[in-house]
């Protein structure tokens, strides 16, 4: 067990097969598994799917894996999902799920890479750490960063909690499985997404402070320049930035992009 790529082996049958019956799977839907391991959902996946694409950083687990699905349907790959480029490997507009039981030190970085690939998944259901899982599925109103992230992307919904003695080697916290389902905000169609989670990013630069505070800090903007913005944009400066909704950060993002354009940009902000 090699500790440091967050090896927890699912050793309990009922919650395998609990997170395969969370999903829905048709036999012409490609299927992608994260940190596959020594094969505990694999096992029960490998027959259901015309193609199974397998993604797993430990090369000795990969060389068992190898080893052990000679099918021509199933594709293994050594590699870090936290980079994998999903456009090489998957047939462009075929429709494909995710899921893993996700190594807990690169499950964000995992998640993200996956949002802002060229191909969207259908659908992913994940194992993770259930604090995290908590923080990704908040609503509006109850925003971190990470939910705020997530959610110009997708719905997020946890599904159930898993306890520890679930998995060999038992780990320190609860785990939650969750779905995630992609979707097309009109909001940010004709939106530089780069350009806005850098802006969410300043806006929850110290999340505990109310929003005047942490949006300035973020900007290393004048407090009296970040009160105009937030009163441009009809907003009590006073409010916590994990308060503001979703449409609340794409006017704060709008006005300040129209303050950095070359028209008014002269002059009419002083950086601190
Ligand atoms: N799926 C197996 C199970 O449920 O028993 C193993 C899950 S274990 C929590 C996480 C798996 O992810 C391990 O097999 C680990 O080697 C693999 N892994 C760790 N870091 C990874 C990364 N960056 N990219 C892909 N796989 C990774």
């Amino acid at each position: 067990m090699k500790k440091k790529l967050g090896q927890h082996f699912l050793k309990d049958e009922g919650i395998i097969n609990k997170i395969i019956d969370s999903f829905d799977l048709s036999y012409h839907d490609t299927l992608v598994e994260i940190g596959p391991g020594n094969g505990a959902l694999t096992d029960k996946l490998i027959n259901l799917v015309e193609k199974f694409i397998l993604i797993e950083y430990d090369e000795d687990l990969y060389k068992l894996l190898k080893s052990k699905y000679l099918f021509d349907s199933v594709d293994i790959h050594n590699a870090d999902a936290r980079i994998f480029d999903y456009s090489k490997v998957l047939d462009n507009g075929k429709p494909f799920i995710i899921v893993g039981n996700l190594p807990y030190y690169a499950s964000n970085p995992i998640i993200r890479n996956i949002l802002q690939s060229t191909h969207m998944p259908k659908k992913m259901i994940f194992m993770i750490q259930k604090e995290v899982a908590e923080q990704i599925c908040a609503k509006e109103g109850n925003f971190s960063f990470l939910s705020a992230y997530i959610n110009i992307f997708a719905d997020a919904k946890k599904l159930f909690d898993v306890n520890p003695i679930c998995f060999e080697p038992a780990p320190k916290v609860f785990s939650s499985v969750i779905e995630i389902t992609p979707k097309i905000d009109e909001m940010f169609i004709d939106v530089d997404i780069s350009n806005f989670i850098e802006f969410l990013t300043f806006g929850f630069k110290s999340p505990r402070k109310q929003i005047h505070n942490s949006l300035s800090d973020g900007l290393f903007l004048k407090l009296v320049e970040t009160k105009k913005i937030i009163k441009s944009a009809k907003l009590d400066t006073t409010r916590r930035p994990s308060t503001l909704k979703m449409g609340e950060w794409k006017n704060l993002y709008d006005i300040w992009i129209n303050l950095q354009s070359p028209r008014n940009a002269p002059g009419s902000i002083r950086r601190k």
